[in-house]
């Protein structure tokens, strides 16, 4: 699993200093599964031209994307006409209610990106203006910004959202809002897929560079934390994932050295990651398909999107 924005990508969004180890990736079987806060119509070009076809995180673990070829490699066995993606996380209209509701609580005002002018939106975030309607059209996630907030009136606001159960968490350019699921939840029920349908164990790698990403950084098997701009790393992820690696640098150079470095480490190991303790129901095939049908049918806000051709499943919950 990475993170793109300060780990895999260098600042003008460049990622083929990388292809040769994303290439080798693909040659080994080794998912590449991209976790961004990117909204999922932002990834498609990126992924089209890094001709990615496996799995992706968007909108910070809002969304999880699971391509047709890509299930029925691990044998999906229900025939699927179009790529399928969850929604985990809560959809933008309750998300909205719910960001008004923190921001009064808390006594503060915000902005929410999709409030932005196209203009402002590219200006903050180095994007083309298409690109930057593309990051606008937010389905599972909020990212805002905070107008004139003291540091108490911060804490005031992440206090209110606790309460409430929803996630934020601090990314390179914005705050981000999700309720239901963060890159470690989206990333969790992608292994426990992967694990039903090939009844083998999973170990992650997770790369990131920022709070936002210790979700997935924590509960991943092995993470990587890459530098800031000013070549240190967030004091907060070094505390919070002690025994992780660090990189040299960030950007698709220090990418590739560092993923370099976890796959060797991480074959070193004995297998008994975080995911590999965690009890499982013995998998089949239609368990899978349950799987995905839970969370479809789980509160609040899951749904399928896209039409899947399959049998009749049973509805059961794999969830507790
Ligand atoms: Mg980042």
């Amino acid at each position: 699993m990475t993170d793109l924005d300060g780990t895999l990508l260098d600042s003008h969004y460049g990622w083929r200093a990388a292809g040769a180890m994303i290439k080798r990736l693909r040659r080994q079987s080794i998912p590449l599964v991209l976790s961004t806060s990117k909204t999922g119509a932002e990834l498609s070009p990126l992924r089209r031209r890094m001709r990615h076809g496996d799995p992706y995180i968007a909108e910070n673990g809002g969304t999880l994307g699971l391509p047709a070829a890509f299930l029925s490699g691990l044998g999906f066995p229900y025939a699927l006409r179009r790529d399928v993606v969850l929604e985990l996380g809560w959809n933008q209209r309750r998300l909205s209610t719910l960001l008004e509701k923190l921001a009064r609580e808390a006594e503060v005002r915000l902005r929410t990106l999709p409030q932005m002018k196209l203009q402002e939106v590219a200006q903050r975030t180095g994007l083309t203006i298409a690109n930057a309607r593309r990051a606008r059209k937010r389905e599972n996630s909020m990212p805002f910004t905070f107008v004139e907030a003291t540091s108490n009136h911060i804490q005031r606001f992440l206090r209110a959202a606790e309460e409430h159960g929803a996630k934020v968490a601090k990314g390179a350019r914005f705050w981000h809002l999700t309720m239901g699921s963060d890159k470690g939840d989206a990333m969790n029920a992608l292994v426990l897929l992967i694990r039903l349908l090939t009844k083998e164990n999973v170990q992650t790698i997770a790369a990131g560079d920022s709070p936002i990403d210790l979700p997935m950084l924590r509960q991943a098997d092995l993470a990587v934390l890459f530098p800031g701009s000013d070549a240190t790393v967030d004091p907060q992820l070094q505390r919070s994932v002690p025994k992780a690696l660090v990189a040299h640098g960030n950007g698709p150079d220090a990418w590739a050295e560092a993923i370099e470095e976890a796959l060797s480490r991480l074959r070193a190991r004995p297998k008994t990651g975080i995911m590999t303790r965690r009890p499982v129901a013995t998998a089949n095939a239609p368990q899978a398909l349950a799987l995905l049908e839970s969370f479809a049918s789980r509160p609040p806000a899951s749904r399928w999107r896209l039409k899947v051709t399959r049998r009749k499943a049973a509805s059961r919950s794999l969830f507790p």
